[in-house]
């Protein structure tokens, strides 16, 4: 019915034998024919690990909007898929946080992927304290209306969606099961609401923050929740292959 996906977000990690010996290993795991993988290497490593790929799909963690022109040390979605690289990460709370990406700039980066037929991940979730004073529907909600419910329906299928609550990434709390579940469920409902139920059925909703071989099978479990884009456990083959497995 939809994508089950498991995404490898590697962040500013491995040296370039490093990443080019995890993209070979990643290649080599039974993955069933249900099962979608994607990696996410440094920029610096995206047109190796492609060439080195043959059932993993490769994407970005980062991109600009425009196609070319006088933008220092970007690359643009444009460059990425002459390069032949399948998706881009857009959204993460890393880049919301530490470089100032605001809605505006997202919706902008969700528009030049799909022009250019690059599959976004769209990561949405809310920090501790939103969490905390029982306001995290809503804060999600709202960054899904400001960044991504402006797409036609055609445009929306190409998107996957990844929840990933900030207080969870990196931190080795994961959310609960129940907590995952109530904002997947969600998720679905907002976009049931805005493209019908047929899409809604047929988008594909991650979980990220702190997944692991130890609480992977529990949230993979869930109803709502149809994969996982994970860091951290990403970085080992020996754990990336058993969450691969767990879904
Ligand atoms: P984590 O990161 O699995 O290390 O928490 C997830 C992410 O940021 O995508």
């Amino acid at each position: 019915m939809r994508s089950k996906i498991v995404a490898g977000n590697w962040k500013m990690n491995l040296s370039e034998k490093e990443a080019k010996e995890l993209c070979k290993e990643v290649n080599n795991m039974n993955i069933g024919s249900e099962i979608e993988v994607y990696i996410f290497p440094p920029m610096l490593y995206v047109s190796d690990c492609k060439a080195l790929s043959s059932k993993v799909k490769v994407g970005a963690q980062n991109a600009y909007p425009k196609d070319s022109g006088a933008y220092t040390g970007e690359v643009s979605m444009w460059q990425l898929k002459e390069a032949g690289i399948d998706a881009v990460l857009i959204g993460h709370s890393e880049r919301r946080e530490y470089f100032g990406e605001d809605h505006s700039f997202l919706k902008q980066k969700l528009d030049s992927a799909i022009a250019h037929g690059i599959t976004p991940f769209f990561c949405c979730g809310e920090p501790l304290e939103i969490r905390q004073n029982g306001t995290f529907l809503s804060y999600v909600k709202n960054q899904l209306e400001e960044s991504v419910f402006h797409l036609s329906a055609t445009e929306f299928e190409k998107v996957v969606l990844a929840y990933e609550p900030i207080w969870a990434i990196g931190t080795g709390q994961t959310a609960t099961a129940e907590q995952a579940e109530e904002m997947h469920a969600a998720i679905r409902s907002w976009v049931e609401e805005k493209y019908g139920k047929e899409l809604a059925g047929k988008t594909s909703v991650l979980y990220g923050g702190s997944c692991n071989p130890g609480n992977a099978q529990a949230l993979f479990a869930c109803e709502n929740v149809d994969g996982g884009l994970i860091g951290g456990a990403s970085l080992k083959a020996a754990d990336f292959s058993v969450l691969v497995a767990e879904r």
